[in-house]
């Protein structure tokens, strides 16, 4: 069994075959989905399929794209819900926007004071701002806790992430031709600290590059995992499985097939 910790089933590109994607997944032994909100309408979205599935979870959060039209008043009334188990995406994006930053952090820092108040984890979004992300969080090491979702800086980098209490979040990007900075950390960094996800609808892994990503095709991130560290594809399902247990609280035992 394999968990797929990020993924937006909420959105339109699964409006005729949510059903049938989630069946999909089951299948291929993608066991537990945890379906993320980017604002209020979206958080909404992902606690609705969560309620229609017993294996499907939510986040609840605001996305840094999206600070200019929300706010972070919607997150909190939610966290109650049984069905929620952490709060983002959030983050900082300096690839879209750069004028809006202080928003962004202001609506970071929000919502790192609800990780704190309601010990729920972090689903950090980060794009050409992983510095900025970190001093942010560093002030509360030991008190907020979670993952940098789909990881794209560094080996140096993740190690300061891990450092600080975080999970690293690998998506389909490992599979491609040039992972870049991706493959050190792979190489360097002991699976314990590995979360796996598929990012969708976005990121296909090969062979589905360019595609409407889907949970099913988590397998092809887990398999190349293995590749790389040269360990059983049961190894890296079994790690990454625990990892996400551990930091979402999905229920259930860790060694379910
Ligand atoms: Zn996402």
């Amino acid at each position: 069994m394999i968990i797929d910790t990020h993924l937006h089933l909420n959105t339109e590109d699964y409006e005729k075959d949510l059903d049938l994607v989630i069946r999909r997944a089951y299948e291929k032994g993608v066991k537990k989905l945890i379906v993320i909100g980017m604002d209020e309408s979206s958080s909404l979205k992902a606690i609705k399929i969560a309620e229609k599935y017993e294996h499907v979870f939510a986040t609840v959060g605001l996305h840094p794209g999206y600070v200019d039209d929300d706010d972070t008043s919607f997150i909190e009334p939610l966290l109650s819900h049984p069905k929620v188990v952490g709060i983002g995406e959030t983050g900082l994006d300096l690839y879209w926007q750069q004028d809006n930053l202080e928003k962004q952090k202001q609506c970071f820092l929000d919502q790192i004071q609800l990780s704190i108040k309601h010990k729920l984890p972090l689903v950090i979004h980060t794009r050409n701002s992983f510095k900025e992300a970190y001093d942010l969080l560093e002030p509360y090491k030991n008190q907020a806790y979670g993952v940098f979702h789909c990881f794209s800086s560094d080996l140096n980098d993740a190690k300061k992430a891990i450092e600080l209490g975080y999970y690293i979040g690998i998506d389909g990007p490992i599979t491609f031709k040039h992972p870049k900075d991706l493959l050190p950390i792979i190489k360097n960094l002991d699976l314990k600290h590995i979360l796996i996800e598929t990012d969708s609808p976005y990121l296909a892994p090969m062979p589905y590059r360019g595609k409407r990503n889907e949970p099913s095709y988590l397998v092809e991130v887990a398999k190349k995992i293995a590749e790389i560290k040269q360990i059983t594809y049961e190894d890296v399902s079994h790690i990454t499985t625990y990892n996400a247990h551990k930091l979402f609280h999905l229920g259930g035992s860790n060694d379910e097939d």
